[in-house]
């Protein structure tokens, strides 16, 4: 029995004959009988095509922060829409949410925007080889840093049966389509694997020109760091010379309004921001220190972008900041998040299943297995079967995780605590369906 009611069925019928896969981004796609139609969302809630009524533990995968359809966010981006929102020029709008960047990321000395979190990857990427020309990057297995040639390599879409050894692991292509030349300068490390990455950098390490970073394993059951990883990792960057990238796309604006480099006080050379910064709108960031970002102004390393900074996406963000900078909703989302973890953590040890709540209140997984996972070689430990049977018997129940285990769960300032309630129940109920 699929997941779709008759009105969304007919829809996803009309999607794929004209999208194809019937999505606009390849991971959406569940499956024929499974992938959702959205109607609309309101708050922490979403509806498909039929007006069923689910809580949304997705939020678009971690961007809105706020809820869908904040009002502050929403008349900020009417009145922008309405002034003109794409110019071959600086606007006032654009300098006012890079302020707001900058007082909520104290660190951070200038910026440039983008959309995405891809476009801030890439560029942050480019301007780590062009200010140390090098070639090199190292990034963590399992993480993610958007869909572009640089950083297709072993991401959580890997099999762990192609990553090699953990001394010697080597970067899995997770596409067709990329030059064999890029995969050259490209190494991967495990995450939590201080030892690694210094025996990678004592062979490599004058050729490195950026460590790639996502601080919490975002698109790995959101693994924490554990303590003085990031502080190692920021010790080997400055030893060898390389640039210390935080991808916060995940991470930033969401678990503080600092992100990952407040919470674990570790600060890098450059971010990218994107996700919680707009609530939803297409906008991005790569701040850092002058030292490197200076280096646009002295020209020579290629930035730029039609929509870049443009007028909806940079007034989302000012709102967005505007609305987190005064700190109840990062409070309002710990305890909603603390809420759900203790509660599924209880769900799972009264009826006996092994389980460990991994990550931050405002970005939790369920690893359905006996160790605490530490790297993405531990997700192969874990019960995808019976994690996407609980996750089908919960959207059945109106309640909406992603069905991959690796993607945490997202919530949002607008999470009430009846939705905490009706969660934790559904979240029973699906568990005892699914082990009977
Ligand atoms: N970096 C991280 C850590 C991400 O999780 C993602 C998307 N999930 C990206 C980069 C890419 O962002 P986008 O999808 O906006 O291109």
């Amino acid at each position: 029995m699929g997941l779709q009611g008759a009105e969304t069925a007919a829809w996803f019928g009309r999607a794929k004959a004209a999208l194809v896969s019937g999505v606009s981004s390849g991971f959406r796609y569940l499956g024929d009988d499974d992938t959702q139609v959205i109607s609309r969302g309101e708050g922490g809630h979403v509806f498909d095509m039929d007006g069923k009524r689910y809580i949304d533990f997705q939020l678009g995968y971690g961007p809105v922060i706020l809820g869908h359809g904040h009002p502050a966010v929403v008349a900020a981006v009417s009145e922008a829409a309405a002034a003109g929102t794409t110019f071959a020029m600086t606007t006032s709008t654009e300098v006012k949410a890079a302020e707001a960047v900058k007082k909520a990321v104290p660190w951070v000395d200038r910026l440039r925007f983008t959309n995405t979190g891809t476009e801030a990857t890439m560029h942050a990427i480019r301007l780590a080889r062009g200010v140390t020309g090098r070639d090199l990057i190292v990034k963590f297995e399992g993480a993610y840093h958007g869909a572009h040639d640089y950083v297709l390599f072993s991401t959580a879409s890997s099999p762990a049966d192609a990553l090699g050894s953990r001394r010697s692991a080597v970067p899995h292509q997770v596409s067709s389509g990329i030059p064999e030349a890029i995969r050259q300068n490209v190494r991967v490390v495990p995450f939590n694997d201080l030892e690694a990455a210094e025996r990678l950098f004592r062979s490599d390490g004058r050729h490195i020109a950026a460590f790639v970073v996502e601080p919490i394993l975002g698109n790995v059951f959101g693994i924490m760091p554990e303590p003085g990883f990031l502080e190692g990792i920021r010790r080997i960057c400055d030893e060898y010379g390389a640039v210390l990238i935080f991808d916060e796309v995940k991470t930033g604006f969401r678990i503080a309004l600092g992100g990952a480099a407040e919470v674990f006080g570790v600060v890098p050379d450059v971010s990218t921001f994107a996700k919680s910064m707009g609530n939803g709108f297409p906008v991005a960031a790569i701040a850092g220190r002058e030292e490197v970002v200076g280096a646009w102004e002295a020209g020579g390393i290629t930035q730029a972008g039609t929509y870049s900074g443009n007028g909806i996406a940079t007034a989302a963000a000012s709102a967005t900041i505007g609305e987190l900078m005064g700190g109840k909703v990062h409070a309002r989302i710990r305890e909603v998040g603390t809420a759900l973890m203790e509660g599924i953590a209880k769900a799972c040890s009264d009826k006996r299943v092994p389980a460990t709540i991994v990550g931050h209140p405002a970005m939790f997984s369920i690893y359905l297995g006996v160790d605490e996972p530490r790297d993405f070689r531990a997700a192969s430990g874990h019960d995808a079967d019976l994690y996407l049977a609980v996750v089908h018997a919960m959207v059945r129940r109106g309640v909406m995780p992603c069905d991959d285990a690796l993607e945490p769960w997202f919530v949002c300032g607008a999470h009430t605590n009846d939705d905490v309630a009706e969660t934790i129940e559904a979240f029973e109920a699906a568990l005892s369906e699914a082990i009977s």
